[in-house]
């Protein structure tokens, strides 16, 4: 028996599709998940087995966040870790994140799947590169399907111990032939290459201070053939570049090409320390770039080229990167963070506002592109980002009777990303409700909160 959702009347609905439409007094007719009818309100089926009137709503597809470390919610504002550079930063946490338990992975994931379905996302990449005491992907896996969200799960890895000359303590590095069993058992156990698939594997040793080169060729390698998809951390910081300068004699993304790690398959989280020549590198072999502005200003680490990545036409993804360096998980205040942060950098670079022909600031929508189509691409789905007959029925809207956006409605869609408001009104992924009217519709918000406090508290203090 299939199931059908009307969708109506929104105020307007932002479709993401190949010519931009908005269409005010949009609807949607959803079908077992999948959109089937995309249009005027007046034009769709007028029967369905739930009918939704958002009338005064905008309606945009679902977020999607290309960057994330959920476990990492365990660890928001720790003091020490608070003014800390990135490097500085790693040596204080790492300790900690070593006491993390399988039921800490399960939690932090539900955690920081809520606040992201709260802020306007329906796909989240995750990327989980610490595995102590037990600790799997498959804890993460399973809290994001309890709660019915659409998740890309990287099975990360540490195999660079301080003892030969990375980063992370010896404690919390795994053996390169741990890993790739692991890695394999996942993609076989859950990897869904098809459209609409709830679930899938990426492969993502953690970044080139923390991974041998040897585990980067034989993930590529395995990546390759399973087909699924390649993430790691480059070019976030300078002290990343002098470390493969003196390592390996080369810069990141020279090394990121000496281990077969350059392609379309292949998306990088931050990618700011990148020269032009670099742009150009990403741009012809097709790699994707996860932007994370709050994490890069939080750190310290710098301003990455957007507009120069958009220009060149490499693909851009937002994401808000783990919550210990956010320390959000709002995506919709990310997109509202590109778009001041590459503000800034243009003020900073002397743009002239009045001889580039391009538009010369990021505009509001060039902000929901990144967090919607954007996302999708570099991530490699065509099936999610847009509203259109056929992909996915991800979508969220939000009231504009709200003190937010109060004096804004001359431009309700650019409105969002100026105005920020805190909380979607309905967040539907694969046509089911994960906020419906405001609430959380598969957790338990209050018991949820309870819980995560305690597991941070005990994480931090290291007693049961
Ligand atoms: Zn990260």
């Amino acid at each position: 028996m299939s199931k059908t959702l009307l969708v109506k009347n929104a105020a307007v609905l932002v479709t993401m599709d190949g010519a931009r439409r908005e269409i005010p007094g949009g609807g949607l007719f959803i079908r077992d998940g999948f959109i089937e009818q995309v249009g005027l309100s007046a034009e769709l089926p007028l029967q369905a087995d739930e009918i939704l009137d958002l009338t005064g709503h905008v309606v945009l597809p679902g977020m999607v966040n290309t960057h994330h470390h959920f476990y990492q919610t365990l660890t928001r504002a720790v003091p020490a870790a608070q003014d800390a550079n990135l490097f500085n930063w790693l040596k204080t946490l790492y300790p900690i994140w070593a006491r993390l338990l399988p039921r800490d992975i399960y939690v932090s994931t539900q955690t920081a799947l809520a606040e992201l379905a709260l802020s306007g996302c329906t796909t989240a990449s995750d990327h989980l590169y610490l595995f102590p005491n037990g600790s799997r992907l498959d804890d993460e896996i399973a809290a994001a399907r309890d709660m019915g969200m659409r998740i890309h799960a990287s099975r990360g890895s540490m195999s660079l111990g301080e003892s030969q000359g990375g980063l992370p303590p010896d404690s919390v590095v795994d053996s390169e032939e741990t890993i790739l069993k692991d890695s394999q058992r996942l993609i076989e156990t859950y990897h869904d290459p098809k459209p609409g698939a709830m679930v899938q594997i990426v492969l993502a040793p953690c970044s080139p201070f923390s991974v041998t080169g040897d585990l980067m060729k034989e993930s590529a390698i395995m990546a390759r053939q399973y087909g699924v998809q390649l993430h790691t951390h480059l070019a976030e910081t300078q002290d990343e570049q002098a470390f493969t300068v003196q390592r390996f004699g080369q810069r990141p993304v020279a090394y990121m090409e000496s281990v077969g790690w350059l392609g379309d398959d292949v998306w990088f989280a931050h990618a700011v320390h990148i020269d032009a020549p670099e742009i150009k590198v990403f741009a012809h072999h097709g790699c994707g770039v996860a932007h994370c502005p709050s994490s890069n200003m939080r750190l310290a680490s710098g301003i990455a080229p957007l507009t120069a990545y958009l220009r060149a036409g490499v693909k851009v993804g937002l994401g808000v990167d783990g919550s210990a360096s956010n320390d959000s998980s709002h995506m919709l205040a990310e997109a509202r963070q590109a778009m001041l942060l590459s503000r800034l950098a243009a003020g900073l670079a002397g743009a002239s506002l009045s001889t580039d022909d391009s538009p010369p600031l990021l505009t509001g929508r060039q902000a929901l592109e990144l967090a919607t189509i954007g996302g999708a691409k570099v991530l490699g789905r065509s099936d999610i980002g847009a509203l259109e007959a056929g992909k996915c029925a991800d979508f969220i809207s939000y009231d504009l009777n709200r003190l937010e956006t109060a004096g804004a409605l001359h431009d309700p869609v650019a409105a969002l990303v100026f105005c920020q408001p805190h909380n979607t009104d309905n967040t539907v992924v694969h046509g089911k409700f994960i906020v419906k009217q405001g609430q959380l519709a598969t957790l338990d918000l209050h018991r949820q909160i309870e819980i995560h406090n305690q597991a941070a508290a005990r994480l931090l203090t290291g007693n049961p």
